[in-house]
């Protein structure tokens, strides 16, 4: 009997999950709620710590070059009348053995499934199977169950449910609250052609071809800017408090919810009006959603179920590591069962999603704790100052040497002491 093993979601915690235990004598199945037919128009970075894994460990190199990301340069912060009041350039790859890399989540989303279901690597391709919608799971006997009434068994079963996960209750034994940050935030994308024809001064500041992610801050209410699909694409996030928003957050907790540009023109009116001209040129796709994490959980295993991603430890966006994380959470997945073959038994499977989690736990909940620190206010109330560092946390987040070592170091540490 082949390793059974079934991912529920199919986002990019579930498709890296299948990239990296994808092996010899084992079958991985994917269940998807959705159909996986749209994913969301925006873009989202993979910091030097992923990009290094999807590059070096899973050589997935050539795929990403289709994927059409951009190499990040560095941040350029403007204060809120619009003055470019520092640049930051980015530790270079020979320092953090990765880039940070800009993608369209639609690009990056189609690179991690051909990789996860392709014929060409290692192992049985992914089975993904899309109106798949899990409702509990028996984390001790690895059974999961569908809506549909049908049950399926597995050896593993990893929780990659995102934010508002099943698999965490049943891991946990009890309902988790998301917790509203206090801030929502704007998304939309403009065609950079648009920006060059329509918004001449924009371009004139921001330079939307040149490889940079851009941020004006105000002391409570910023944009963050920077180019995608080989930049074509021009992307643009406004972090805003709910208080200040002319809209209802209740009803704006998911990523598929949709923004009133004239109330986002309401909230950002204080920004010069040259920013204001690439807000005019939003014609449908504005989005705007709440932002939710969750505290630290007591655990992330129990039985044959492991939890990885947003389901385990979903952050604020201030850094963008929510999807990095997700990519060290399922290397160290691929690590730690990296010689287990043919049915493993209980126990086995127990201690190695205990490694996982011992490997992965105090690194992702900092992380998370870092981007809550990175949602202060960007400047004093009344100055125009920025305080605001965009690279505070970077060296410890980016420095990652993959999950072994890390591992091995954190013993070390602990035999030390
Ligand atoms: C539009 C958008 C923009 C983002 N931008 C950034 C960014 O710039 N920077 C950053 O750090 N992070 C960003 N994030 C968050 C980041 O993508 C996530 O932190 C990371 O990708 C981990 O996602 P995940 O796979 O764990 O969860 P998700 O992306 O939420 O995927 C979960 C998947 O599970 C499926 N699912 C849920 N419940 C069930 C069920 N019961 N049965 C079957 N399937 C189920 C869902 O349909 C979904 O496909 C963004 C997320 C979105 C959606």
């Amino acid at each position: 009997m082949p390793f059974q093993i079934l991912i529920v979601g199919g986002g990019i915690a579930g498709l890296t999950a299948a990239i990296a235990l994808r092996a010899p004598g084992r079958q991985i199945t994917i269940l998807e709620q959705s159909r996986l037919l749209s994913e969301v128009g925006a873009a989202i970075s993979l910091q030097p710590n992923a990009s290094r894994i999807l590059e070096e460990s899973w050589c997935m190199g050539a795929a990403l070059k289709v994927a059409g990301g951009i190499v990040d340069e560095g941040f350029r912060i403007y204060n809120a009348d619009g003055q470019l009041v520092n640049t930051i350039p980015l530790l270079s790859k020979t320092e953090y053995g990765g880039d940070r890399i800009m993608y369209h989540r639609q690009d990056l989303h189609k690179a991690l499934k051909e990789a996860a279901t392709t014929e060409d690597r290692s192992g049985l391709p992914t089975n993904i199977r899309t109106a798949a919608r899990v409702i509990s799971c028996d984390c001790e006997a690895g059974t999961v169950f569908l809506e549909s009434g049908e049950q399926l068994y597995a050896d593993l079963i990893v929780g990659a449910d995102g934010i508002h996960s099943v698999i965490r209750g049943n891991v946990l034994d009890g309902h988790v609250k998301t917790v509203p940050t206090g801030l929502s935030a704007y998304r939309f994308m403009v065609p950079t052609s648009v920006l060059e024809s329509h918004a001449a001064k924009f371009c004139e500041h921001i330079k939307p071809r040149e490889p940079f992610t851009s941020m004006m801050v105000a002391h409570s209410c910023r944009l963050i800017m920077g180019p995608a699909r080989e930049c074509n694409t021009y992307s643009v996030v406004g972090l805003i408090p709910d208080e200040r928003m002319n809209e209802d957050p209740d009803k704006k907790q998911s990523w598929t919810s949709v923004g009133d540009l004239s109330q986002m023109l309401e909230t950002f009116k204080d920004f010069p009006e040259w920013v204001k001209e690439c807000f005019k040129l939003v014609e449908k796709d504005l989005g705007l959603w709440q932002l939710r994490d969750i505290d630290p959980l007591t655990a992330w295993t129990r039985g044959r179920a492991i939890l990885i991603g947003d389901a385990a430890h979903a952050m604020l966006p201030t850094q963008g590591q929510g999807a990095s994380q997700t990519v060290e959470d399922a290397e160290a997945l691929g690590a730690f069962l990296s010689d287990v073959e043919d049915t493993p038994s209980k126990e086995t499977i127990k201690q190695r999603l205990q490694n996982v989690f011992e490997c992965r736990y105090d690194r992702a909940s900092l992380i998370q704790r870092y981007s809550r620190e990175a949602a202060r206010p960007g400047t004093e109330k009344g100055s125009k100052e920025v305080k605001m560092k965009p690279d505070e946390f970077m060296d410890y987040n980016c420095m990652y040497p993959g999950a072994r070592e890390w591992h091995r170091r954190h013993q070390q540490e602990i035999a030390s002491f």
